[in-house]
């Protein structure tokens, strides 16, 4: 099997434990459909691209090492335009550049995740939110009040 990108015979190297193909000139990584299934535990919305936005660039892309056609090309949706897979819809198998896979692995070393976590707030943490903004409120308040008062009974306002 040749490099999509420059013909080379495509040799490989271990990823995440898993023997994946690799272009030592043009350093990417073809994964064959089984590799990115196995990679799947390690990028969960890898494989499908579930989540990626697809290209929309009329750049050309390279073909499939495997059945030849052209492959599709998907942007990450932490990176966007930084990191673009480039998958087969027909063999289901995908081409990542050296630095693209870098980043995802960087990427999930540092959050644990693939994508940015959505923040949820379940009611009881939106009502104590509510609470302490209240308790704030007041006590600022509260304290601007006496410090009237004081400032009044000093100045003889009552007398
Ligand atoms: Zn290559
Ligand atoms: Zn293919």
């Amino acid at each position: 099997m040749n490099c999509p990108q420059c013909e080379q015979p495509l040799g490989e190297r271990p990823l995440l434990e898993t023997p994946v193909a690799f272009c030592d000139v043009c350093k990417g990584w073809w994964f064959e459909p089984q590799d990115v299934k196995a990679l799947s535990r390690y990028w969960k919305d890898f494989p499908d691209a579930s989540g990626f936005t697809p290209k929309k660039s009329r750049e050309a892309l390279s073909s499939c090492p495997r059945c030849g056609i052209p492959l599709l090309g998907y942007y990450h949706p932490a990176y966007n335009t930084v990191v673009k897979v480039e998958k087969c819809k027909r063999c289901g198998g995908a081409w990542l550049d050296d630095n693209e896979v870098r980043r995802l692995t960087v990427y999930r070393e540092n959050t644990g995740r693939d994508r940015r976590p959505v923040k949820a707030e379940t009611p009881a943490a939106r009502y104590l939110k509510k609470t302490a903004t209240f308790a704030i409120v007041a006590a600022a308040a509260i304290i601007l009040m006496v410090t009237l008062f004081i400032y009044l009974v000093k100045s003889g306002a009552f007398n």
